[in-house]
Parts: structure tokens; C-alpha cells; sequence
């Protein structure tokens, strides 16, 4: 009988994976396969961070395939290239997958299909990754969506939960085909190796992803809708980095999440705000389908206006935590150490960046895109060009966060600052936030001398906030 490969992608998972349980239930020889592929034509190369989660993610897939009897293959190059060869050396009729949407990866899907096909191989994908696909929603005047509100309760009263597909049991093993050593994909940092941080913040792969779930369900949704904003808490799910390599999927949440709604307290909002988020990673997806040129431009083309500074010693400040502002130094500080960083920090941070500073938004995002584990595509542009002004359904560019209030409101007793900036530690709570203002027992009390041990701010923010406001009026009357 003929084998069918199965083309893993973002959807590093065994459980509720549609194409490797339509595969599993044909009854054919399943041959798994991994490509890395950095070389197809505008396909993003992976950032440092998501390497080596990566690395983690296939170890662990691979261990969770060889307990079904199947052994994953690895395979590195163009997935043109790669998907043919595979499918001539292990004799497959069929190739199945689940769906990514980003714009240049949806366009080789498509390539490599119609390749398929004219040497007579069959190819099926499904959906998988997002709640629904990106075309199964559309406004009254059958468009896309642009405004996050209307496209959530869209999507709220037109979702049903798919069929859970169970993992495969004892699927049929495909022939023997040669593959990489994913050690030998030095995906791993070696000198130097940055990773500790990581290594020691996650638990990487399906079965951890599953416990975390769970553990948030158990623990944590139900005072996600009040603890999310709150970095110095464990208010929200870390699933991000998971839900990103498709270690779990959105349908796995909303299942888990969906039953908790009725049951809640009157006036609880966990489990219901638990699913407006994740229908905020829909609507990025959504909104780089239908405009793939958000990936590198300004979503409004007014923007293109815009009196950025081109200014790499301020971007330098930014992305080492040196900004003498203690909040944002923190989130990326976080960043830096765990390769991710909680999402109100991440506004704080991106606002001061674009705003305070009028660095390019594409500056932030390359960096973000480097260094966070969940790096992904449309969330991170959509969530950058929504920071910065440029993109849809944005934050107005005249709401510039204040990052000192922020900092007071969000994290009221300095925990989170003085986890990540622990030279400013020892100043009493009323200067945590603005330590510039402290006076000078409490700095010398403390231990510090600003400007030695801790950075004085790189601007003042009420100058900051006025110089933005002066560019904005600039891009709108030139
Ligand atoms: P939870 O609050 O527990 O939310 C559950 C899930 O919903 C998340 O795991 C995520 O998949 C989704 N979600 C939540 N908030 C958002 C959002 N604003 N946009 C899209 N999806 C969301 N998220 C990424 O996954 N990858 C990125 O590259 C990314 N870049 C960002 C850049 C900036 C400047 C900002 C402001 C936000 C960015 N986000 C990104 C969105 C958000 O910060 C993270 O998804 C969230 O912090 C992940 O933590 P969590 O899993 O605990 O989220």
C-alpha cells in the first residue's frame, strides 16, 4: 500500500492534529516528516529564541511519535525541493498537512501543491491552527474584518467546536527514509549560550503544553479577566509560545476554557476574556491574510510619513533594558532572560520605543522577533503596527502610555521591577517607579548612585510625549 507523508509544521503535536489523524485513520503508512526551511522565497528566517525552542519542540514531538512505532524525518532546504524527494523515496501517494496563513508560506503551500499534483500525488490540507480560517469571516458587506470588536462577536456566535481527533493509536509506520540529526541543525546557541534563561523558564513540547493548560484552567482562569493586566502576577496563561508551535491548539483551549463560562460566579469574566484573546490572535492572522503588506509596511499608509529617528544608540538603550525607565527596562530584561515578556509590559515597552523615542515600529518588531519564544508573525506585526498607530483597529497615536503611571497602576508594589532591575531594588516604593525622582537619602540609602548603578532616563517623558505629538502633526499636515 502507498504511504502518506505527513508535513508537520506549526502544529507540533500528536493530539487533536487533523492531518495526522486523517492520516493514521486511512490506514496507510504514515511517514511524519519536519522541513526546515529557511530558503523558500520570502519565508521569514526563525529569530534566535525560536530555534531553540524549536530544537526542544522536535525532540519532544519525535519521542511522542517513536511511543506510536513512527519515526519522524527530518529534512532541511526548500520545501519544493524537499517534499518531492521525500515523497519518491519512501513511495507516497498522498501528502497531508495543516494550514499556515502567512502570506509567502501560503503561497509555496500552493506551489508545491500544484508540483504534487502533476507528478500524480495527492495533497489534502486542514484547518487547525486559528479558531476559524481567516475567509470564514467577513463583515455584512462580505469584507474583511479591520475592527477587533464587530470580527470577536462575529466569531463568538459563529464558532463550533470542532470533532476532537483523538491521538493516532497504533498508526501503520511508513518506510525507512533517511533524515538529518536534529543536533546537526544547530539550532541550539552554543558560544555563547544565551539559553539558560530559557531552558529554566520552559517546559518545552505537547505534554508540557497540556499540563499548563491545565494547570491554568484548574488555577488560573478565573481571575484572568481581573489578574491578566498585572506582570507581577501569574495572571494569564503563558500558552503563547505553545499555541504558536501548535503544541496545542485553539479549539484544545476553547474546548477546555468554553465550559467554565456558565459556571462562573455572576460578574466573573476568566474564561470569556480568556477567549477574547485568543480571537485577538484570529484577528492578526485575519488581518495579514487579507494585507500581506502589513509584514513590513505601515498597515495606513499615512504612516509613511512619519519623522522616525533613525537613532541606534536609543535602540541599543531599548533592547538592553538600559532606558533608565524602570518598567520598560524590566519587560525587556524578562525578554532578554526568558524569551518572553508579559503582555502589558510589551505595550509599555513598544509605546516608549515608537513614541517616546520615534524609533520605527520595524525596529521593535525585528527584535521581538529575535528574542521571544512565541515570536510569530501576525501577532507581532499586528500587535506592533497596533501599539505604534500605523495598523488597524490601532491604539490612536495621540494615547501615549505614561510609563510611570503605567508602571504604579500595574505593578502597584514594584514586585515585577525589582524582580528584573534588582539595583533599584532597595528603593522604597514611592521612587521604584521614578527613581530620578527619589530623593538622595533614598538613593544613597538604597545604595545607588543614578547615572553609575542605574541609567538617569534616556528622555523625559512629558518632553517625549510633546516631540511625538509635534511628529504626528507633521505625518497629518505636511
Ligand atoms: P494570555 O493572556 O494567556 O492569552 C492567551 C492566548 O491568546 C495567548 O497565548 C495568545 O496566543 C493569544 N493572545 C493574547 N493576547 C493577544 C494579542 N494581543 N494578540 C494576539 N494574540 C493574543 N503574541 C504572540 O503570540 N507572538 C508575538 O510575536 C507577539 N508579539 C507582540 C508584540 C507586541 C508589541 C505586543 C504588545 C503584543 C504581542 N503579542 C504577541 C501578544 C501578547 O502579548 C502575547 O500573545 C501574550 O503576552 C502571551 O502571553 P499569554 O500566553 O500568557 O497570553
Amino acid at each position: 500500500m502507498t504511504s502518506v507523508v505527513v508535513w508537520f509544521r506549526r502544529d507540533l503535536r500528536l493530539h487533536d492534529n487533523p492531518a495526522l489523524a486523517r492520516a493514521a485513520e486511512s490506514g496507510r503508512p504514515v511517514v511524519p516528516l519536519f522541513v526546515l526551511d529557511e530558503e523558500s522565497r520570502d519565508v521569514r528566517p526563525l529569530g534566535g529564541a525560536s530555534r531553540w525552542w524549536l530544537h526542544e519542540s522536535l525532540r519532544s514531538l519525535a519521542e511522542g511519535l517513536a511511543r506510536t512505532g513512527l519515526s519522524l524525518c527530518l529534512r532541511r532546504g526548500p520545501a519544493s525541493d524537499v517534499l518531492p524527494e521525500v515523497v519518491r523515496e519512501s513511495g507516497a501517494a498522498r501528502v497531508v498537512w495543516n494550514r499556515c496563513y502567512e502570506p509567502a508560506s501560503a503561497a509555496r503551500d500552493e506551489k508545491i501543491e500544484t508540483t504534487l499534483h502533476a507528478a500524480g500525488v495527492e495533497t489534502e490540507s486542514y484547518p487547525g491552527s486559528l479558531l476559524m480560517e481567516p475567509w470564514e469571516i467577513e463583515t455584512r458587506q462580505k469584507e474583511p474584518y479591520r475592527v477587533f470588536t464587530p470580527f470577536w462577536r462575529r466569531l463568538r456566535e459563529s464558532y463550533r467546536t470542532p470533532k476532537r481527533h483523538p491521538a493516532p493509536r497504533e498508526p501503520t509506520p511508513g518506510p525507512a527514509t533517511a533524515g538529518d540529526r536534529l543536533d546537526d541543525w544547530g539550532l541550539q546557541p552554543t558560544a555563547p549560550d544565551w539559553a539558560g534563561g530559557l531552558r529554566e523558564t520552559w517546559e518545552v513540547g505537547e505534554a508540557a503544553a497540556r499540563r499548563r493548560l491545565a494547570d491554568f484552567i484548574e488555577d488560573g482562569v478565573g481571575r484572568y479577566g481581573i489578574d491578566r493586566d498585572r506582570p507581577d502576577l501569574r495572571g494569564s496563561s503563558r500558552l503563547s509560545p505553545h499555541l504558536h508551535w501548535g503544541e496545542i491548539g485553539p479549539h484544545q483551549v476553547w474546548r477546555a476554557a468554553a465550559p467554565l463560562i456558565e459556571a462562573e460566579a455572576p460578574g466573573g469574566s476568566g474564561p470569556e476574556a480568556l477567549l477574547r484573546e485568543l480571537a485577538w490572535r484570529d484577528f492578526s492572522h485575519h488581518l495579514l491574510f487579507y494585507s500581506p503588506h502589513m509584514e513590513k509596511d505601515n498597515w495606513r499608509p499615512a504612516f509613511d510619513r512619519f519623522p522616525w529617528r533613525e537613532d541606534p544608540k536609543a535602540l541599543a538603550n531599548w533592547q538592553e533594558g538600559r532606558t533608565g525607565y524602570p518598567i520598560v527596562d524590566a519587560g525587556m530584561r524578562e525578554l532578554w532572560h526568558t524569551g518572553w515578556m508579559h503582555n502589558r509590559v510589551r505595550m509599555i515597552a513598544a509605546s516608549f520605543l515608537t513614541k517616546d523615542l520615534l524609533v520605527h515600529w520595524r525596529h521593535g518588531e525585528a527584535w521581538f522577533w529575535d528574542t521571544l519564544v512565541d515570536a510569530d508573525l501576525a501577532n507581532n506585526v499586528a500587535n506592533w503596527q497596533w501599539v505604534s498607530g500605523s495598523g488597524a483597529d490601532a491604539q490612536p497615536f495621540f494615547r501615549i502610555f505614561n510609563p510611570v503611571r503605567q508602571a504604579q497602576k500595574f505593578d502597584p508594589a514594584g514586585a515585577y521591577v525589582r524582580r528584573w532591575v534588582p539595583e533599584i531594588a532597595r528603593l522604597p516604593d514611592r521612587s521604584l517607579h521614578q527613581p530620578w525622582e527619589a530623593p538622595p537619602n533614598a538613593l544613597s540609602g538604597a545604595g545607588i548612585e543614578l547615572g553609575r548603578d542605574y541609567p538617569l532616563p534616556m528622555v523625559d517623558h512629558t518632553a517625549a510625549r510633546e516631540r511625538a505629538l509635534s511628529a504626528y502633526q507633521q505625518m497629518r499636515h505636511p
